[in-house]
């Protein structure tokens, strides 16, 4: 149950966006999550409620963004995106070598939007 420990970290950084803008209730969340990371979008909320239950956040909403996979051929220098994860060891859609691929988007998590006051 990792979402746990990640949502902590969104929220510490909310927290600390909050208290430099003075402001006091969260009212919106929006976190992006890579596709590789795997984040169980059920969990993520669960933990959010969980951690905002019976403090001025009660009631925010948590918006998640699923950043699709991108990938760089390292070889050829070829970018797409994959329909999974399987991709990062097939060989490359471009010149067909099997080279290690360079991850240029889809992983992390990141506090992408908030919304308080
Ligand atoms: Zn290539």
């Amino acid at each position: 149950m990792h979402e746990l420990s990640l949502m902590a970290s969104v929220m510490d950084i909310a927290n600390e966006e909050l208290a430099r803008h003075g402001a006091r209730r969260l009212t919106l969340l929006r976190v992006r999550h890579g596709a590789l990371d795997q984040v169980q979008p059920d969990a993520m909320r669960m933990a959010f409620e969980a951690m905002t239950a019976g403090t001025p956040h009660e009631g925010a909403i948590l918006e998640l963004v699923e950043e699709p996979l991108r990938l760089s051929c390292c070889l050829c220098g070829h970018e797409f995106a994959p329909d999974g994860r399987d991709a990062l060891y097939a060989p490359c859609p471009a010149c067909g070598e099997t080279v290690p691929f360079r991850v240029i988007g889809g992983e992390g998590i990141f506090l992408d939007h908030l919304e308080a006051e």
